[in-house]
């Protein structure tokens, strides 16, 4: 046999076992088939549809078959997994083990464990809902995303995916609301779908693909770091020189550990079910993304926290760390999370892939006018929703989509709504007006490939990618804003298309009048120019520079009339999520301040001063020996000149800090915290960077921009 096709045996074992190894660690709807009874499954499957509560009896089966499933892969615990607003996922640890009283234990897992559980919420933010209400918290199953097995080095966990509620059902997590905005997009696209004639279907399902971008870096180096450790960002350092980037030599160094890494990443997701694909982004030196293939919001929702938990995990094992930041380095590419979103029907039609005949396309034009209303309705909301401390460095910086939330359709689209709207022909090919749903209507192409890059909200085909969320963040609130703000317009379309006589012509009219009134979030050009920012006020289009600005939109009038129209929040609970995420903002950048005046102080300082000192030392010698100083006591002056403007921006800083201490709102707090603390950060960073500059590499106490990003 040739080595050849050795190696091609290699390969097509490696397949096989994979395909046995893909799901193992999930407990499916394929394994639950295989496992419960034929009317315990069925049930189940009503359940996850919605069209069911959890009967207790069902729990009690659906537990003890899952117990055995876990505890015949070797788990000993199990733990609710669930979504705390502080944005990561959160569980406490049960096992299974019960003592018989007679020495003796058994293994033991109950319906009621499955179904409810009561962790200490006190731990976590609720904003006052807790305080107002109840201090209970209670995590209750999510049956329609599958339970999973975590393997790591303290053994095997049973996790299964829980909503987080209060005594009284109030959302204390971010999965509550997206499951509540799922059910409020399928019942009113359901009564587009039956106003336009179409009673079979039963069920709207959103489904979202989340492509994540990460950096890898080297681990002692980032153990080097207080900044990346601290804040996952660094908060000082310069540039490399430019160009650099460009280099080829840095893949070639590092590719067979990211590969390794890449084998074992592929590995433990597909194990839990989490089907990623990874591939290399060349967008900035150390940076990659993953993505899995797309499914229903809230099963991709636990899915993005898997990948992100994981990519950490397997990066530790291999040396590495994996940064989830949105801006781990200034001057570099930022790291994004591209939420695909699209909204599909219980039989597997997608609303947003245009048709084959002319029935379907006039639904699909409808559709995309729906979302495209809402998406210019409830800009601020959906701004709010991929706001973050990190994003602020990234929105709006030449290198990810602006501020400003518009759309991109691709010129075809724009040509066929125009003509709708204008009731003339499209494309002038046709002597006929185009009319929606009667045989006039062109064939949409399939593939709309003039992408556009520099988009937030972009139409790609068959989906919308929003591309505004940040690559720390849950999906969970983006996705939660795009149903609840497109619910909101299909209700208002099906209210008109239920009480009209001739409901194509009422189609054609809605897409008009929709079209007419909403084109204006539709922008082909170039996302990064600064032309667009004055473009975009022209068109009386948001641009809201920084979470602190945007966060309050979460529970503007408009948000809470929009949340409880849909029952997706109510307004006590749209207004402490504003609140606890503007206090968090307000404490991430508080602690990068913090990080910031420790390093000043104890790294920078002292090794800026001994580069002085050495400076000094040497121009004595030079002296001595009537050699030229000149150029020696000239940097000594000139780096002396800057580490005492260095010296009082930090007092600068520190004073800022205790100020904002002072502040008693979270709103405040925030808008602070982004004003004259930061303007202070960004002032003492300059001071740094530009002495790293001038210093020797030697003396420099932490590894610099070349070592992260270039470093074999
Ligand atoms: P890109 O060119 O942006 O990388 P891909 O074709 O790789 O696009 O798809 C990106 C993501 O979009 C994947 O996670 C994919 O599963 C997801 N996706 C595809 N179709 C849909 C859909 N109908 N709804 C939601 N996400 C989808
Ligand atoms: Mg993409």
């Amino acid at each position: 046999m040739s080595s050849f096709e050795n190696n091609m045996d290699d390969n097509r074992r490696e397949e096989s076992s994979l395909t046995g190894i893909y799901g193992r660690n999930c407990f499916s709807n394929a394994v639950m088939r295989e496992r419960l009874p034929k009317t315990v499954y069925k049930e189940l499957l009503a359940v996850q549809a919605g069209d069911k509560e959890l009967d207790p009896d069902i729990a009690e089966v659906v537990a003890s078959a899952m117990k055995d499933w876990a505890i015949e892969h070797g788990a000993t615990h199990f733990t609710h997994w669930f979504q705390p607003l502080t944005g990561l996922t959160a569980e406490k640890h049960d096992s299974f083990i019960s003592p018989t009283g007679d020495g003796r234990i058994i293994m033991e897992f109950s319906g009621k464990e499955l179904v409810k559980g009561e962790p200490d919420a006190s731990s976590f933010p609720s904003g006052g809902l807790r305080a107002t209400f109840e201090a209970r918290g209670y995590t209750a199953w999510d049956a329609s995303s599958p339970a999973f097995l975590k393997e790591d080095a303290t053994g095997v966990t049973l996790c299964i995916p829980t909503a987080f509620i209060s005594y009284f059902g109030h959302a204390l997590d971010k999965k509550v609301p997206l499951l509540r905005s799922m059910e409020a997009v399928s019942r009113q696209a359901l009564r587009v779908l039956h106003a336009l004639g179409s009673p079979e279907v039963k069920r709207v399902v959103s489904t979202m693909g989340a492509e994540q971008e990460y950096f890898l870096i080297d681990r002692d180096l980032y153990l080097a770091r207080p900044d990346l450790i601290f804040t996952g960002r660094t908060l000082f350092g310069a540039l490399p020189v430019k160009g650099q980037e460009s280099e080829a030599h840095y893949f070639g160094a590092i590719r067979e550990k990211v590969l390794a890494f890449m084998r074992d990443i592929n590995l433990d997701l597909w194990k839990m079910g989490v089907s990623a694909k990874t591939q290399h982004n060349e967008a900035a030196p150390a940076q990659f993304e993953l993505a899995p293939i797309f499914a229903s919001s809230n099963v991709a929702c636990d899915a993005n926290q898997l990948v992100m938990e994981t990519l950490r995990k397997v990066a530790e094992r291999h040396g590495m760390m994996a940064l989830l930041h949105e801006k781990p380095f200034r001057g570099v590419n930022g790291s994004g999370k591209h939420n695909n979103w699209s909204l599909s029907t219980d039989s597997g039609a997608n609303l947003l892939e245009p048709g084959e005949n002319p029935e379907s396309n006039a639904r699909f034009l409808l559709f995309l006018c729906a979302v495209i209303e809402a998406v210019d309705r409830y800009a601020l909301i959906l701004r709010a929703s991929a706001a973050n401390s990190g994003n602020d460095h990234r929105l709006g910086g030449h290198e990810a989509p602006p501020a400003i939330i518009s759309v991109f359709l691709g010129d075809q689209l724009v040509g066929i709504l125009d003509a709708v709207a204008e009731g003339r022909p499209w494309d002038g090919k046709s002597g006929h007006k185009l009319e929606l749903g009667a045989a006039s209507l062109p064939k949409l192409p399939r593939d709309l490939s003039d992408r556009n890059r520099t988009s937030p909200f972009a139409f790609t085909g068959n989906k919308f990618e929003f591309r505004m969320v940040g690559s720390s963040q849950s999906i969970a609130t983006p996705n939660m804003v795009l149903n609840t703000a497109a619910a909101q317009v299909f209700s208002e379309f099906a209210d008109r298309l239920e009480s009209a006589t001739d409901v194509h012509a009422e189609l054609q009219a809605i897409v008009r009048q929709s079209w007419q009134a909403h084109k204006r979030v539709c922008f082909s050009g170039n996302g990064y120019s600064p032309d667009w920012v004055i473009e975009a006020a022209r068109r009386g289009l948001p641009n809201i520079a920084n979470a602190a600005q945007a966060l309050p939109h979460l529970a503007s009038p408009d948000a809470i009339k929009l949340f409880e129209t849909h029952k997706v929040l109510s307004r006590a609970e749209a207004e402490s999520r504003a609140e606890i995420y503007l206090d968090k903002y307000a404490k991430q950048i508080a602690v990068e301040a913090q990080v910031m005046v420790d390093m000043a102080r104890r790294l920078i300082f002292p090794a800026v001063t001994e580069a002085v000192r050495q400076l000094c030392d040497a121009t004595e010698s030079f002296a001595k020996l009537k050699l030229d100083s000149g150029p020696l006591s000239e940097n000594a002056h000139a780096l002396s000149a800057i580490l005492s403007q260095f010296h009082r921006e930090c007092a600068t800083l520190e004073s800022e800090l205790s100020a904002l201490d002072a502040i008693p709102t979270a709103v405040e707090r925030a808008s602070r915290a982004r004003g004259s603390l930061f303007e202070s950060m960004e002032k003492l960073r300059g001071f740094s960077d530009k002495m790293e500059r001038m210093v020797d590499r030697e003396l420099w106490p932490f590894p610099t921009y070349d070592e992260l990003l270039f470093a074999p």
